[in-house]
């Protein structure tokens, strides 16, 4: 199956995203196959994601694994084994949310919900509730080095959301619990973004894939008779990706030691439990390759020039950046400057545009907006964006040379964009 390739009006590299077959309704779709509803939507009324999910004998499970695989994007896995696997089983393609950057697209999986639903509408952005921008993959303040200070302060950053978790919905149905296990690696386990959506109890934290698989193997041990919903995240794939490219060596062993992991995992499985057992295989968003020559670098001695038209600093969603305009005047002087800075390299887009392109589902509320920006700026193809921060700074006393981002998300490439959807019972594998 395929999603809506809607190219995005005027562009020839960007497209619209898919609200119908979407991420976000992985988790219900995930409780499904093992008998459990929620009241949310989920991918059942597709007929090719039914015959998918049928064909693969994904349906009746007992327990259920989603792995959900950080920048694993459908046209970044085509040099590695899971896209055998994808043609083994028929897999089905989801569109990311817009942007298609970790915070939105992994809290949009997590909540059941589209990012104009929960809010959290990019990764640096401006929350009226605390007059300030915050890294929500780190819960900290803009330039703020400090990991979780926001949630140090004492301050719920729950009340940001504007919905709750899929799982919350799952505890209430208490007749038959289901045991539910977020697995995460250790060193972000029960930190940043996942304040959102991870309840510190479930956690099960690991060092890599071994550790994770290890860890499911674990889980299963000890409750041999207990419905299981676990959600493995692995970071892993996205660093490789960032750093060496969604098209490399490096991107494709990720993904090949991955599958190897998960197929060890499956052939330690008895056949009992296999019989049981769904494994899901998913993502947040893709990655697209970035040109050096591409660059879009904004001096913050340029953007001076341009200070009053804000009500604060920029936000930023990799490819995607977010501005917060002082009224419309300001918006079309900041919008004009901004075209004279990038040379076509970028679209510059107001509210009204943003709804017009069906960048975001339903309405653009004042509530959607203003942690949005009513001004994006969203990167073509090949492009990238960075506000000078310490560009100046020496690489002498350096062994190697820092390295800059090679790939990077947050547009709406079809790289970023389109994501996998697997679901299949665990004997698939073995
Ligand atoms: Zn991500």
């Amino acid at each position: 199956m395929t999603v809506t390739k809607k190219l995005l009006k005027g562009t020839d590299d960007l497209y619209e995203p898919d609200y119908q077959r979407n991420i976000y309704k992985i988790l219900p779709t995930a409780l499904r196959c093992m008998g459990r509803q929620v009241p949310l939507e989920d991918l059942f009324n597709f007929p090719e994601v039914r015959a998918h999910l049928e064909r693969n004998d994904a349906l009746g499970a007992k327990r259920v694994i989603v792995c959900l695989v950080d920048s694993l994007g459908v046209e970044n896995i085509q040099n590695s084994q899971l896209s055998q696997l994808f043609r083994d089983t028929e897999g089905v393609t989801l569109s990311s949310t817009f942007p298609t950057i970790t915070s939105s697209a992994v809290t949009s999986i997590h909540l059941g919900v589209p990012p104009t639903k929960h809010g959290i509408m990019g990764h640096r952005i401006y929350f009226q509730e605390y007059g300030a921008i915050v890294d929500t993959l780190r819960m900290a303040g803009e330039g703020v080095r400090i990991r979780d200070a926001i949630v140090t302060a004492g301050i719920d950053v729950r009340r940001l959301l504007w919905s709750k978790p899929v799982v919350d919905l799952l505890s209430q149905q208490l007749d038959s619990p289901v045991i539910h296990a977020d697995g995460l690696p250790g060193h972000i386990a029960g930190t940043g973004l996942g304040h959102f959506f991870v309840d510190k109890p479930n956690i099960i934290p690991y060092a890599d894939y071994v550790d994770a698989f290890g860890m499911a193997r674990r889980l299963i041990d000890h409750y041999p008779r207990k419905p299981i919903f676990a959600t493995l995240y692995f970071g892993i794939i996205d660093y490789l990706a960032h750093k060496y490219g969604p098209h490399s060596i490096e991107y494709r062993e990720g993904c090949d030691v991955f599958l190897r992991q998960l197929r060890v995992f499956t052939e330690r499985l008895t056949p009992a439990e296999a019989k049981d057992t769904t494994i899901i295989i998913c993502a947040d968003h893709g990655q697209t390759p970035v040109r050096e020559e591409q660059r879009i670098l904004l001096l913050k001695e340029e953007l001076k020039e341009v200070k009053g038209t804000l009500i604060g600093p920029p936000g930023h969603s990799g490819r995607v950046m977010h501005f917060y305009c002082a009224g419309s005047n300001n918006r079309r002087r900041l919008k004009q400057w901004l075209k004279e800075q990038l040379e076509d390299k970028a679209l510059l887009l107001e509210t009204k545009e943003i709804a017009k392109a069906r960048l975001l589902p339903g309405k653009l509320t004042r509530a959607v907006t203003g942690r949005l920006g009513d001004l994006l700026l969203i990167c073509r193809d090949g492009v990238d964006v960075e506000v000078e921060q310490s560009y100046y700074q020496s690489e002498k006393e350096r062994l190697l040379p820092k390295s800059r981002l090679v790939g990077h998300h947050g547009s709406l490439s079809a790289d970023e964009l389109y994501t996998p959807f697997l679901a299949f019972n665990a004997r698939k594998l073995t």
